[in-house]
């Protein structure tokens, strides 16, 4: 069993989650109820991972449980067991307001603020059920009943594994669940290189085997399913839509709506894109900049101490972990790059300190 009081963050700080949450929330679910289980806009592995194990998981214990997704999973998610069964709010609003309005208890997965769902926000916060949080994105705002909020562990998966065992149902995790808790875990580390300093990690990883994964089919299924034009449009994003500014030690791509049209764009085909240009020596700070109909999407990475989170929300009105974090800008691709290179020269030293200190 994994000990959540003894557990050490990488800076030595104890995690804690308090018993009291432990026991209330086994308390509720040892009593029969209607379920919601919500998580953000534009799902990833972890956020749909994290929801479908639990999905799995309550229903098994007798209760009547729906996932709600805001829109469609990426197609490399869609193989998720459980995932068809997924409300997709974009498509079903109607059905999704009467769940919300409807459920006795909402877990709220994998995000920090209400408005991370986005298209059913004012729903959630009108919404008379009981609002769990689990999550480990940092700054978790106000709105929930219950918080479990831990900001060390690799991803929410492996937060929710965590809270199970500690309410003592780890015999009860299925093939099918270890299945989402695996992908959760090994996309939000991408596959064991970041955020994964923890043994407990890997510990749990061991249990989700035992418990029936297969983790060489599941990489498989999510990082060997690339279309051609996904590729290609990765190529077009390192070969013609990337610049290094050495002097910053940051590097960017960007991606205008003509690009995703050509290469014939599906949701998620940009996932990853912005590591490779993080990956490049002597880069500290990566963005990708994604050109959507109402805004410009961005996405940012960082090696070492340079803070995103503070980043994104200081510029881009956003937010996330410290090395990986997001958030949108109301200009033009132009102004926006330019922009964004008029911030560089105020950071430039952090980001180099980070570079120096990363090695
Ligand atoms: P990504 O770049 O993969 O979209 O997001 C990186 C991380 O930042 C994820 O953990 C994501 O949840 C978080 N994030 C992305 N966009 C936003 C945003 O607009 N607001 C907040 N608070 N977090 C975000
Ligand atoms: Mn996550």
């Amino acid at each position: 069993m994994v000990n959540l009081q003894k557990i050490k963050s990488p800076k030595n700080s104890i995690l804690r989650i308090s018993e009291s949450s432990i026991n209330y929330l086994k308390k509720l679910i040892g009593e029969k109820s209607d379920v919601i289980i919500t998580t953000h806009y534009n799902p990833d592995g972890d956020a749909i991972g994290s929801s479908l194990a639990l999905y799995h998981f309550l229903n098994a214990q007798g209760h009547n449980v729906r996932v709600i997704i805001p829109n469609e999973l990426p197609s490399f998610l869609q193989w998720m067991p459980g995932s068809d069964l997924a409300v997709n709010y974009s498509e079903n609003t109607d059905l999704g307001d009467s769940l919300i309005s409807g459920a006795d208890v909402i877990f709220c997965m994998d995000y920090n603020a209400l408005s991370r769902v986005k298209l059913f926000t004012d729903q959630l916060r009108a919404a008379n059920g009981t609002r769990i949080l689990i999550d480990h994105h940092i700054q978790p705002e106000n709105d929930f009943d219950l918080t479990f909020s831990v900001t060390t562990v690799s991803s929410t998966s492996e937060l929710l594994y965590q809270i199970l065992d500690e309410a003592g149902f780890a015999s009860e995790i299925s093939r099918k669940m270890a299945e989402c808790f695996f992908v959760g875990i090994m996309t939000d580390t991408g596959s064991f290189s970041y955020a994964c300093n923890r043994p407990e990690t890997f510990q749990i990883t061991a249990n989700l085997i035992n418990a029936g994964l297969d983790v060489e089919k599941v990489h498989r299924m999510v990082y060997d399913t690339y279309s051609e034009s996904r590729m290609r449009l990765l190529g077009h994003c390192l070969g013609s839509n990337l610049k290094v500014l050495t002097e910053h030690a940051t590097a960017y791509i960007w991606l205008t709506k003509q690009d995703l049209e050509n290469y014939n764009y599906q949701q998620g085909d940009t996932e990853g894109v912005v590591n490779y240009a993080l990956s490049i020596q002597n880069v500290a700070f990566a963005a990708l900049f994604t050109e959507r109909d109402d805004r410009i999407r961005v996405s940012l990475r960082s090696k070492g101490e340079f803070n995103v989170n503070e980043f994104a929300r200081a510029n881009f009105n956003g937010g996330g972990h410290r090395n990986a974090a997001g958030g949108d800008v109301f200009k033009s691709m132009p102004d926006t790059l330019n922009w964004f290179e008029s911030l560089l020269p105020d950071i430039s030293e952090n980001v180099h300190k980070s570079l120096a200190n990363y090695k």
